[in-house]
């Protein structure tokens, strides 16, 4: 029966996995929220034993004792519940519970062990447990994780709440907690919560483990398993045949029916029951089983080497701007994965290609992969997958699967490939640094626009392309600013550009990014080639393009293509974007999206925001978000990508003081509160809530990750004042909200 309430006033429930402290934490939590019902705190009753009835007003319990509430009752003050996840019925859940409640989800992500061992000392005092509860647990744990969307689908308003620093600390949870309930008396709640962690602390000291690891293999299917442990199940060379057929039957989950399938001494075709296995797993596996046995087999053999691998080695090359050569344009430090020869220089556009596939950094990078070792050059990559950001490697690596079994079997041991062996699919190329717009995270290495301003500033006038190139702008007799001959495709593409022409039905995919390459000439020439031989619906572009002078040529062009991906280098909107973005024009850039989201033709364009993320907009991101939500596009997704901005230094957030950041902390936090306030009537606004608090999650990891920089931090404010000089601006006018902080952080110190 479900609940019903008729008390008309918000009503929480708190979720949680066994053994996590659910009883105390909602205690401890009506005691500190002085607009909630009082619920008498866990001392009342003896650890272990069934407190139930000190929380909940109509259990759905029969034991008359649950019935019996004990708590404050107060008709003006909220109610607060809780319940234990039920992972293996979930609908025991939500059969009863009101969706209209508040839901609060505990999860965990890992220290599972710890709640387990912790379940396990305390349950085991009051009644006698069976070994294989440590393990049923854990994967209980792993269940409830992978549950959490149900719930968050049910229940009408909902917010997650990581505990993996319960076990030590409370103040993660504190601040989560007070994200809902902005009332929270912190000092309070964190006081009792500290006294229970010593306690479990204490309890856990006298932890024995029950010996599980000596307990045969249990092949009891009512236990509950994650995936990895039904794969050690099926894997385990006692499990009987019946196991495996009912796994080959029901077993939900690709990875085990995958894993199933290639177990060594699978029961053969011959017998009748193995006949029976390999046919449902044949029918039930997504993947034909032959590719299966080629791919999954060398997955399995060597995780790590699928954990580094990356197809970019394989069947990709990356330009700069001046024609030099790259590996990969997420190598974004030093030495940038710039390609030198066998005779130490730098490869570029004028030498042949397919004679330096070999180069020594080229085979190096297949080397380290196909030994599984995360290249150092690819550590931004690493660095987003840590992140749970999602990385090139792991897209290019869904996208060109056959390459892995390919270069497992026919790279040479130095990591040397045969070019017609792995032919170059997939071109980064950047036509030069010709810009409409000279953004302030920029320079002159990627737009022209800038020469002036730079020429004002360095009296030298030299810059530096990447580490093996020192640049000098020119100023010629009409006082045209220009750095003559290197950023000029017809000079530094020759031998690439026959390349590409004699290989354009084995390129099937662009990156182009410049400069802004929509303005591009030798970009647009290429789009025609495929247009006029009609080839076109055979190419994906992929572009980085700032939308701000998209000519109406490139609009018509991009119609032909079997698909174009724009990722818009929009880092603001209004004054924010066109203080950043100089001297772009916002109204243009919204014309030019609104072009791409209604005009026909576009069917098969993806469009989204890539943000630069840097001290500029770290504030004003959560209001371009919000604004972005409120357009309702059609085409353009709504939820904007965030990338974090390293270089220059100064821009770069993680420099930023202490008080700053805490500012900036809070200020998301109360964003998602807003955020999750206004989004909450349907099963699509949570989920776009979910990807927000998502991306604030990466973006705070990312600020708190690095010790400010205080030297960086000391040349920002002089940098902007000398180019609000130069470009009559005023940081303070149009970055109102950096004024604003700065001001009110200010003041508190003194
Ligand atoms: S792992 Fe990342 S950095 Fe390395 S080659 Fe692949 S995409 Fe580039």
């Amino acid at each position: 029966m479900k609940l019903s309430f008729f008390n008309n006033k918000d009503n929480f429930l708190l979720l949680y996995p066994v053994g996590t402290g659910g009883e105390i934490i909602t205690s401890a939590l009506s005691e500190s929220v002085p607009n909630i019902n009082k619920i008498p705190r866990e001392e009342a009753y003896p650890i272990g034993t069934n407190r139930w009835q000190s929380v909940c007003k109509h259990g759905y319990s029969k034991d008359p004792r649950v019935h019996k509430y004990v708590g404050e009752d107060d008709p003006y003050k909220h109610d607060l519940y809780k319940d234990h996840y039920h992972s293996y019925n979930t609908k025991i859940v939500t059969d009863y519970w009101d969706p209209n409640m508040t839901v609060i989800c505990f999860d965990t992500t890992r220290n599972r062990q710890y709640w387990t061992n912790l379940a396990w000392q305390k349950l085991n005092e009051v009644e006698e447990l069976n070994p294989d509860f440590l393990k049923k647990q854990t994967g209980s744990m792993q269940q409830d994780h992978d549950n959490l969307s149900y719930y968050t689908n049910y229940f009408k308003k909902s917010h997650i709440i990581n505990i993996d620093e319960l076990s030590t600390s409370c103040v993660k949870l504190a601040d989560q907690l007070q994200n809902i309930f902005p009332n929270l008396r912190r000092y309070k709640f964190e006081k009792i919560i500290n006294k229970w962690i010593k306690q479990n602390n204490k309890t856990l000291k006298n932890f024995t483990s029950p010996e599980v690891s000596k307990t045969p293999m249990s092949f009891d299917l009512d236990i509950v398993r994650t995936s990895q442990e039904r794969i050690e199940m099926i894997l385990h060379p006692d499990c009987p045949i019946e196991v495996m057929a009912i796994v080959a039957e029901y077993d939900k989950d690709q990875e085990v029916l995958e894993a199933l399938w290639l177990r060594k001494d699978l029961p053969s075709i011959d017998t009748p029951r193995g006949r029976k296995i390999r046919t449902l797993l044949k029918l039930r596996i997504d993947t034909p089983v032959d590719e299966l046995e080629k791919t999954q087999e060398n997955i399995l053999v060597n995780k790590e080497r699928w954990k580094a691998f990356c197809p970019i080695a394989w069947n990709h090359l990356a330009t700069n701007a001046d024609g030099s050569i790259r590996m990969c344009c997420q190598m974004i430090h030093d030495p940038y994965g710039t390609v030198y020869k066998e005779d130490g220089n730098v490869l570029t556009g004028k030498d042949d290609i397919t004679q330096h596939r070999n180069a020594p950094v080229w085979k190096k990078l297949r080397q380290d992969m196909l030994n599984g070792i995360d290249p150092e050059v690819c550590k931004l990559c690493t660095h987003e997958e840590e992140n749970g950001i999602g990385s090139k490697r792991q897209w290019t690596r869904k996208l060109y699967e056959d390459v892995y079994h390919k270069a497992v079997k026919l790279t040479e041991e130095d990591g040397t490939i045969k070019d017609e062996e792995f032919p170059i699919t997939y071109m980064d190329l950047r036509f030069g640094n010709k810009c409409n717009l000279k953004c302030r995270s920029c320079g002159p290495t990627d737009s022209s626009l800038w020469y002036d301003d730079w020429v004002q500033m360095r009296p030298d006038r030299l810059f530096d392309y990447r580490g093996h190139n020192r640049v000098k702008i020119e100023t010629l007799p009409d006082g045209t600013n220009t750095v003559p001959n290197l950023f000029e495709p017809e000079q530094t593409y020759t031998k690439l550009w026959s390349h590409i022409m004699n290989n354009l039905d084995t390129i099937k995919r662009y990156y182009f990014t410049g400069g802004e390459p929509t303005i591009n000439l030798k970009h647009r020439e290429l789009l025609d080639y495929y247009i006029n031989r009609g080839t076109a619906l055979e190419v994906t572009l992929d572009y980085n393009t700032n939308m701000a002078g998209v000519p109406s040529k490139v609009f018509e062009q991009w119609k032909n293509f079997k698909q174009v991906n724009l990722g818009m280098s929009i880092d603001g909107i209004n004054s924010h974007f066109e203080f950043i973005r100089h001297p772009g024009k916002f109204p243009t850039v919204l014309k030019n999206m609104r072009r791409v989201d209604r005009e026909k033709g576009f069917e098969r364009l993806i469009a989204s925001i890539t943000l630069t993320l840097s001290v500029q907009n770290v504030l004003h991101y959560p209001e371009m978000q919000w604004w972005m939500k409120e357009q309702n596009w059609n085409r353009i997704e709504e939820v904007i990508i965030v990338h974090n901005l390293y270089g220059p230094d100064i821009l770069n957030i993680q420099n930023l003081p202490i008080q700053y950041k805490k500012y900036i902390d809070k200020k998301y936090k109360k964003f998602l509160i807003d955020l999750n306030a206004k989004w909450n009537n349907s099963v699509e606004e949570k989920s776009f809530c979910r990807r927000v608090e998502q991306r604030c999650k990466s973006i705070l990891m990312h600020l708190w990750d690095k010790e400010p920089n205080v030297d960086a931090y000391d040349r920002l404010w002089p940098y902007m004042e000398q180019l609000d000089a130069i470009r009559n601006e005023d940081w303070k006018q149009s970055l109102p909200d950096i004024a604003q902080m700065i001001k009110e952080c200010n003041e508190k110190e003194t």
